[in-house]
C-alpha cells in the first residue's frame, strides 16, 4: 500500500490485550485502555484461555470494553479441550455481550497427553462451528455476519512440518469461512512478505494483518521464543541486553517495531495489530513513529 493508497483506504489499527490476573493489574489495564482509546483503534482483541479463572477474566474484560468504553472487542476463542456444546455456549455468550468479532484459534495443546484435547481438533473447524452458530442466530445479528479471524504464521508453527503446510492450513481456514488473519509475532520484515506472497499464490484472498510486538523486554522475548519457536534477531537482543536502562530498552524496542510495521505497510499490509502486553506506552510510541493518516478510523475519540 503506497502512502497515497493509505490516505484513501486507511489501514486498520488494533491492539491485543490480555485479561488481568490481579485487581492491581486490572486498574493499570483500565488506564492502558483509556490511553489506547485516544489512538482510535478499529478493535481491541482479548486473549482467551481454557482455564476457568482465566476464561471468566476474558469474559469480564470484554464486558468492561462493551459497557464502559467505545472500543469494539474482538474476542479470542480457543477450541482445545472444549466440547462442541461448550464452544457453542461460549460463542452465544459472546454474542449476548454484543461481541461481533471472534478470533478462532486452537490454543496450545495440553502438556499432559492424558488431558483430553476436545471435540474440535483444529481452528478451521472452530471457524465452521462459529459460522454454524451465526446461521442459527441470524435474527439476533439482524441478518448480519460475524467477523471471524484466524492465526497465520510468518515463521513455521512449531508443530507444523513446513511453512508451506501452514499456508495450506490458512487456505483451509479461509475455505471454512475466515474473514481475515492476524499473524504471529515475527522479527524479520521478509517473513511477513514471504507469508503474504505464498498465501496469495495458494489462493488466499483474505486480509493478512501483521502482528507486531514492541520488543523492549528481554525476558518476554525469550519466553516467547520458547512458546512459539520464533527467535528474535540476535543483534537486537544484544542491544536490548546491553541497554543502560528500561527507558533505553523501550526506545530500542519501539524503533524496531516501527521498522517492522513500516516495512509491512510498504509491502501492502492492510492494517497493524500490536501485541501490547497490556502496556500502552510502547504501543502508542510505535504509532507516533508511523505516518498513519490522522483521520484513519471511523471511530470518534471519547
Ligand atoms: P490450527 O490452525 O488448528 O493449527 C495447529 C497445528 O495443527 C498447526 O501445526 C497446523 O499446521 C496443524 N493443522 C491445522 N489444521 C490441520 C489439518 N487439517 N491437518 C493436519 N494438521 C493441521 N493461544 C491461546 O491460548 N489464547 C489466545 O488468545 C491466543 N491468541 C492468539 C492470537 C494470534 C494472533 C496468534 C497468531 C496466536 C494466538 N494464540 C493464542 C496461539 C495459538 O493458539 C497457537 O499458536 C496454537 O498452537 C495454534 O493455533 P491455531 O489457531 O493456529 O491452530
Amino acid at each position: 500500500m503506497t502512502p497515497h493508497d493509505r490516505a484513501a483506504i486507511p489501514p486498520s489499527l488494533s491492539y491485543e490485550l490480555y485479561p488481568p490476573a490481579t485487581p492491581e493489574a486490572g486498574d493499570s489495564l483500565f488506564h492502558t485502555i483509556d490511553e489506547l482509546s485516544a489512538t482510535t483503534p478499529d478493535y481491541v482483541s482479548v486473549t482467551f484461555s481454557g482455564t476457568p479463572g482465566r476464561r471468566r477474566a476474558s469474559v469480564g474484560l470484554i464486558e468492561h470494553l462493551v459497557r464502559n468504553t467505545r472500543l469494539r472487542p474482538l474476542a479470542h476463542l480457543t477450541c482445545v479441550g472444549e466440547t462442541r456444546e461448550s464452544l457453542d455456549r461460549l460463542v452465544r455468550e459472546f454474542l449476548g455481550l454484543g461481541v461481533r468479532g471472534l478470533l478462532a484459534l486452537r490454543g496450545d495443546l495440553p502438556r499432559d497427553p492424558e488431558v483430553p484435547s476436545g471435540d474440535v481438533p483444529f481452528a478451521h473447524q472452530l471457524v465452521e462451528l462459529i459460522r454454524d452458530v451465526e446461521a442459527r442466530h441470524g435474527a439476533t445479528l439482524a441478518g448480519g455476519k460475524l467477523a471471524v479471524g484466524v492465526a497465520a504464521y510468518p515463521n513455521r508453527h512449531p508443530e507444523s512440518p513446513s511453512f508451506l503446510h501452514d499456508v495450506e492450513v490458512l487456505v483451509t481456514k479461509q475455505r471454512s469461512g475466515a474473514d481475515f488473519a492476524i499473524t504471529q509475532v515475527y522479527f524479520d520484515p521478509a517473513h511477513y512478505v514471504a507469508l503474504v506472497a505464498a498465501s496469495r499464490a495458494a489462493g488466499v484472498t483474505i486480509p493478512i494483518i501483521p502482528g507486531v510486538m514492541p520488543m523492549a523486554n528481554v525476558r518476554r522475548l525469550e519466553r516467547l521464543a520458547m512458546m512459539t519457536g520464533v527467535r528474535p534477531d540476535a543483534a537486537l537482543l544484544h542491544r536490548l541486553e546491553t541497554a543502560s536502562d528500561d527507558g533505553e530498552r523501550r526506545r530500542i524496542g519501539v524503533r524496531a517495531a516501527a521498522v517492522l510495521a513500516r516495512a509491512a505497510f510498504d509491502a501492502g499490509a492492510p492494517g497493524l495489530h500490536l501485541y501490547t502486553f497490556n502496556d500502552h506506552r510502547a504501543s502508542v510510541e510505535v504509532i507516533d513513529q508511523l505516518d498513519l493518516p490522522a483521520a484513519r478510523s471511523l471511530a470518534v475519540p471519547a
